[in-house]
């Protein structure tokens, strides 16, 4: 076997893939999905989606996993970071209307579990309520604030497709 394929091989074993078992927000559709991933949002790329949903919309824990961080950022308002049970991955919430009563810091959550609701906060449209999701890979320290981001559009598409919800 060529030393490419090898470590082609080698890589597509070893790269851990993200799989999200709730959807984000209650009731979600593919409909409702839209890929804005790569767009260029001021001098870089959105790195996220974002799902239109009235305010107020429940926000689920999308595995099981635990409540790293909750942050008030100026662009993102009140944020969410879940990792995975793993520590593999992180999921990013953000423009939440406020979180689920109760929530904090190091809080242990199944999939499913109301987390949050949907709103505005920070620099989304006050007429424009959503939620702002992504998926970053962790790295070996396991910090909330670094990760590679994952594109959640195909990681969410491939959940609802599969009829599990
Ligand atoms: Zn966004």
């Amino acid at each position: 076997m060529p030393a490419s394929m090898m470590i082609g091989l080698w890589l597509f074993i070893s790269t851990p893939v993200p799989r999200p078992m709730s959807p984000p927000i209650e009731g979600l559709t593919i409909g409702q999905l839209l890929d804005t991933f790569h767009q260029p949002r001021g001098s870089a790329q959105h790195e996220a989606i974002d799902i239109m949903a009235p305010r107020g919309t429940p926000v689920h824990a999308v595995v099981d996993g635990t409540i790293a961080k909750l942050f008030l950022s100026k662009p993102g308002g009140n944020t969410i970071y879940l990792f995975d049970r793993q520590t593999a991955f992180c999921y990013y919430y953000a423009h939440l209307d406020r979180y689920a009563a109760g929530l904090h810091e190091g809080m242990q959550v199944s999939h499913g579990d109301i987390v949050a609701y949907v709103g505005s906060t920070g620099n989304a449209s006050p007429n424009a309520p959503h939620l702002h999701f992504t998926i970053f890979e962790l790295g070996p320290e396991k910090h909330w604030w670094q990760g590679t981001p994952v594109n959640p559009y195909p990681v969410l598409f491939d959940l609802l497709s599969a009829g599990r919800h």
